[in-house]
């Protein structure tokens, strides 16, 4: 190696070492620095050593962050395994609720309004809810969205046959076989079979709704999926 090339190494190393800046107390090197290379001119640490104590801290603290990761997963994942426990029992609860209210009327009705006080009681629910609880919701809007228009249907036959009944006998008892035909006669009259027509449609037809999204809500809660 001769003076010239011993030079330029130098001048790469000042290069190097030029605008350093020292871990420990932050200090810029500069180039008029005539401290050695290997140190800070400020507080005159060696640059080796200082990085080397943080990279030491780095890799403590690194250490630490995934200690407290893994035990933060293992929390997370009892948490989870409760939480889940808790959506599988409140499924098949659902599930039941469903069931029940389709072959509620097969059995006069009773499971039926077991069904829907269940419905109501996990619906009130006042903890942590999960995705099953939409389900327990939708069963009791379906329910309150029924009666009220089975309500309506019934109301209409009712006014119908008020009506009629009132329109037969307007003019008192009849005399003899007379009133046998006010006694039935409203039966035949239009204006309460129009009530009956129209009042049975809308009971049986909120009757199918409620069924439907019975189904609807079951099939659902088969897939996992919120409503
Ligand atoms: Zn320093």
């Amino acid at each position: 190696m001769n003076d010239k090339q011993a030079a330029e190494i130098s001048d790469e190393l000042k290069l190097e070492f030029d605008g350093k800046t020292c871990v420990k107390c932050n200090y810029k090197r500069q180039s008029t620095d005539n401290a050695p290379e290997w140190a800070c001119p400020s507080c005159g640490v060696a640059y080796v050593k200082a990085e080397a104590a943080i990279k030491e801290e780095q890799d403590r603290l690194g250490l630490q962050n995934r200690i407290e990761r893994v035990k933060f997963m293992e929390e997370n994942e009892k948490f989870d395994s409760k939480e889940q426990a808790q959506v599988e029992a409140d499924k098949s609860i659902a599930k039941q609720i469903y069931i029940l209210i389709f072959f509620g009327g097969l059995t006069g009705g009773i499971t039926f309004l077991i069904s829907m006080a269940m419905a109501f009681k996990h619906n009130n629910f006042q903890g942590k809810k999960n995705w099953v609880h939409s389900h327990f919701a939708w069963q009791v809007k379906a329910f309150w969205d029924a009666t009220i228009w089975a309500g309506v249907g019934f109301l209409i036959v009712l006014v119908g046959l008020i009506s009629s009944i009132k329109n037969s006998f307007k003019d008192g008892l009849g005399s003899g076989y007379e009133v046998y035909g006010q006694l039935f006669g409203w039966m035949f009259d239009p204006f309460f079979m129009k009530c009956l027509a129209v009042g049975g449609v809308i009971v049986v037809m909120a009757g199918v709704w409620h069924l439907v999204r019975m189904i609807q809500g079951y099939r659902a809660l088969q897939r996992d999926e919120t409503l």
